[in-house]
């Protein structure tokens, strides 16, 4: 089933502002959230659509790649099967806040409803940068690569929980599991009651007794992991993709942090990227320019055949239409451009001299440029429009 657009998805408009945003996923994860709809399939995929919305346009980055290159460019196939239920639960703090969440849902903490107590697990983990070079072809076409990283991954020992085994991880008995303690202050307005994290579990609800050897009780180890990257069509230098959850894996079972790619641009050996354009400087010996020819010229799509009309000048500006670069989450492409030169010849037999010495005197050759043909000037600003 192709993916709803994240706008229509919170039914807000594109230009909606962040509290809108926020606004309206508030409303749309209460209506079907899993605790009001128990054993509901359907809403619990409405819910995490929703998560997932929000993830990308609360995000002033995925944000403006989302509305630039759509679903691939927020790691849209990367991510499958959507965000899983601790990351859309550790998005609700600051959606929420606790006491919010907790009046909502009555269980006090939407973690609740998770692997028996604590708002979070662990800690998220950071962001991985890579850098990707990209030659003009793949950049025209997209391209799916496949990269070893460096990073943290989940424990295979502990599976993240980093204890030593079951019985290591116990209940916090500070805060009973809820990974929540209530303080009571007095203020100039009476005793106010307030919830505050549990200083003993750090909210998570449990503390371990036994770490797991392989991590030293991180619930993550570093090592290599081979990625697949789905790069659209279009992109350019300068440009980042991020995945979502790609990145870092968290610690003790956090949720993982994205993997952001820099886009970087092969140089090409003739053509020169301009924008969505192609330049290509073409040199074609006298004669061709005066008899006219057929030649064949590199492309970012292989070789494409030209037609230089007899008597075609150097400087010349020939457009091959839509041979450019695509224009991403579009179907515009740019052009390719190419720019004609006229080779004059460095060396001479006496012979190939004694001939043009003789043409240099033929009314023919005495140059005469037609007054309608475009200057220079004018080329060049019709090249880059
Ligand atoms: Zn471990
Ligand atoms: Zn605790």
């Amino acid at each position: 089933m192709a993916k709803r657009d994240y706008y229509e998805v919170l039914g807000v408009s594109r230009g909606a502002s962040v509290d809108e945003i926020k606004k309206s996923y508030r409303k749309v994860a209460m209506q079907y959230h899993p605790d009001r709809n128990p054993g509901d399939k359907a809403a619990e995929e409405k819910f995490k659509e929703a998560a997932e919305a929000y993830e990308v346009l609360s995000d002033t980055d995925k944000r403006a790649q989302y509305d630039r290159f759509g679903h691939a460019a927020v790691g849209g196939g990367a991510r499958g099967g959507g965000m899983n239920m601790d990351d859309i639960f550790s998005q609700f703090g600051d959606i929420f806040g606790d006491d919010l969440f907790g009046s909502f849902f009555g269980g006090g903490g939407g973690a609740r409803t998770r692997s028996g107590g604590g708002r979070g697990r662990g800690t998220r983990g950071s962001n991985l940068r890579i850098k990707l070079k990209l030659t003009y072809e793949e950049m025209a076409k997209g391209t799916s690569r496949t990269v070893k990283v460096k990073k943290y991954v989940i424990c295979s020992t502990c599976k993240g929980s980093g204890a030593k085994d079951k019985g290591s991880v116990q209940i916090c008995s500070t805060c009973n599991g809820s990974g929540q303690v209530r303080k009571v202050t007095n203020t100039f307005l009476g005793q106010m009651q307030t919830v505050v994290t549990c200083p003993s579990c750090n909210g998570e609800g449990s503390v371990i007794t036994s770490k797991c050897s392989s991590c030293r009780g991180e619930g993550r180890t570093y090592a290599d992991e081979t990625v697949s990257l789905e790069i659209p069509a279009g992109v350019q230098e300068g440009m980042q993709l991020s995945l979502s959850g790609k990145g870092n894996a968290g610690e003790r079972g956090g949720p993982n942090g994205d993997l952001i790619v820099l886009i970087e641009e092969e140089t090409h050996a003739q053509l020169q990227r301009e924008g969505n354009n192609v330049v290509f400087d073409l040199h074609i010996s006298f004669p061709d320019a005066v008899f006219g020819t057929q030649i064949e010229v590199p492309t970012i799509d292989g070789k494409a055949k030209i037609k230089i009309p007899p008597g075609t000048q150097a400087g010349k500006i020939f457009r091959l239409k839509g041979k450019g670069f695509p224009v991403v989450n579009s179907y515009e492409r740019g052009d390719q451009l190419i720019h004609v030169n006229i080779w004059t010849p460095q060396h001479l037999s006496s012979e190939e001299k004694s001939m043009l010495e003789t043409l240099q005197q033929s009314d023919n050759f005495k140059p005469n440029p037609d007054k309608n043909e475009k200057s220079f000037f004018e080329r060049v600003r019709e090249m880059f429009n």
